[in-house]
């Protein structure tokens, strides 16, 4: 490890520092230069050569300034960091002066190194690993929390990042680090199988910063949490479909009595209702495993927006809105077919579901020449701004009793964001409080085919 430099003390300084103005030392000097040509002139009245001892006192002034150079070459050259000879005049001035910067910034530097050591004990007791790399991608430093994680050794220092971390998430991950804001979460398998959240970070030129750290368990609880919702859905599937087909049948009955025909006609709307949430349920965690679903099919967009708005008009026979239909886009959607009509339709139906009866609503697909929108406007009831950052959660509802009534899953907005996330695609949202709102899911061009 670097060591700074001892720093001695400077012990003639409290003399020095009332000398340390240039001008007072070159007064020493012209003080020994006047103290020798009156000696010189002693002499040289005495003897009769006045010049000769002039010439004689400017001689040995020189060779005392020559002898002074000699020891300040002599210090800064072989022991620059000890304390400097002491000196008086314009040489004494320059030593010192020179001595003390030096050691203010050894003490600076002493200071840095200190606070560098400090800030690399800390990273190396992290739990977290911490991987610096240069311009060229090569490790330049990683703690010791990398080998355990990510298998980087002291060895591997110099060697490019992607030579050693392979995953092709990784990879996709590092050529298009600003894509993904949170890092990437990746399955390692050093020893035992790790899930290890990753996050990259430039600095300085084109530097890399990369902090991992373990989030197995994390992992582990959230696919406990898929797998027991997608099991009780399934589980619940069947005695569902068993119940409405006995209700549907005594419902259907003629010689029911009115007081039973209420009871069943309950029934039969709450066992709709948790139909449409088991589906609904099944639907997520379907998306949620990411694997399942083909996302190359190329979607017609005429089509499917027809298809979509002959479904909302029926779905409008009881709301009575006007409904607007709007293409300018030559753009066709990559995906999956199933899943996109199912996100639009949830859109449309929410749309037609919160505005009041005979409100207007507009159905859109349009493009900027980067992006593609999917559009729906409606005069509905709008939702308060302070809502909207957690609409697309699971079973958030604004008005949970209003949304109840009108056979909402409080499911269908988050079906929405997980389909859009899988087509690279995100859902945007603008709304005033009664006046209504524009629900808009953004493509980017990688999702999009264009058609002649
Ligand atoms: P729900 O089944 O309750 O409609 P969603 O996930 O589709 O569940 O929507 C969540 C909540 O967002 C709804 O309960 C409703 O309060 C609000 N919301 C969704 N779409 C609109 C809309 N077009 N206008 C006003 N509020 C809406």
């Amino acid at each position: 490890m670097y060591e700074p430099y001892p720093v001695p003390e400077l012990a003639r300084d409290h003399k020095k520092s009332r000398y340390s103005s240039l001008r007072t030392f070159a007064k020493q000097d012209l003080k020994l230069l006047a103290f020798l040509l009156i000696i010189a002139a002693f002499i040289g009245y005495g003897t009769g050569y006045f010049l000769l001892c002039a010439v004689f006192a400017f001689a040995v002034f020189f060779a005392f300034q020559l002898y002074s150079l000699y020891l300040v070459n002599e210090w800064i050259s072989n022991r620059p960091y000890e304390v400097p000879p002491n000196l008086n005049g314009i040489w004494g001035a320059l030593l010192f002066n020179f001595y003390r910067a030096q050691r203010q910034e050894r003490v600076v530097q002493a200071e840095m190194v200190g606070l560098i050591d400090r800030a690399q004990s800390s990273l190396v007791a992290l739990a977290e690993a911490v991987v610096l790399t240069d311009e060229l991608h090569q490790i330049e430093w990683a703690n010791p929390a990398a080998e355990a994680l990510l298998g980087i050794q002291a060895l591997d220092r110099g060697r490019n990042l992607l030579t050693i971390l392979r995953h092709p998430r990784f990879i996709e991950y590092f050529s298009h680090i600003d894509q993904y804001p949170d890092g990437i979460r990746v399955k390692l398998s050093i020893e035992d199988e790790k899930y290890v959240q990753i996050k990259l970070t430039r600095f300085g030129s084109e530097s890399l910063l990369l902090v991992a750290y373990d989030v197995t368990r994390m992992q582990n609880l959230e696919q406990m949490r898929k797998d027991f919702v997608d099991n009780i859905s399934h589980e619940l599937r069947t005695p569902l479909t068993v119940l409405s087909g006995y209700i549907e049948t005594f419902t259907d009955q003629e010689d029911i009595s009115p007081r039973w025909k209420r009871a069943f006609d309950q029934m039969q709307s709450q066992t709709r209702r948790m139909n449409a949430l088991v589906n609904d349920l099944l639907l997520l965690s379907r998306l949620e495993n990411e694997k399942q679903i083909p996302k190359n099919q190329i979607i017609e967009m005429p089509s499917l927006m027809n298809q979509l708005f002959d479904d909302a008009q029926a779905y409008n026979a009881d709301y009575g809105h006007t409904l607007n239909l709007e293409i300018d886009s030559h753009y066709d959607l990559i995906g999956s077919d199933m899943e996109i009509a199912s996100a639009f339709s949830n859109l449309i139906t929410n749309a037609i579901k919160y505005t009041p009866k005979g409100g207007s609503i507009t159905i859109g697909w349009h493009d900027d020449g980067e992006q593609a929108y999917f559009s729906v406007e409606d005069t509905g009831i709008g939702i308060n701004p302070k809502h909207l950052p957690r609409l697309t959660e699971r079973f958030y509802r604004v008005d949970s009793a209003r949304s109840r009534q009108s056979g909402g899953t409080g499911l269908g907005l988050a079906i929405v964001k997980h389909v859009l996330m899988q087509h690279a695609a995100h859902l945007e949202v603008e709304s005033v409080e009664n006046q209504g709102s524009v629900f808009k899911a953004v493509f980017p061009k990688s999702a999009l085919y264009f058609v002649d």
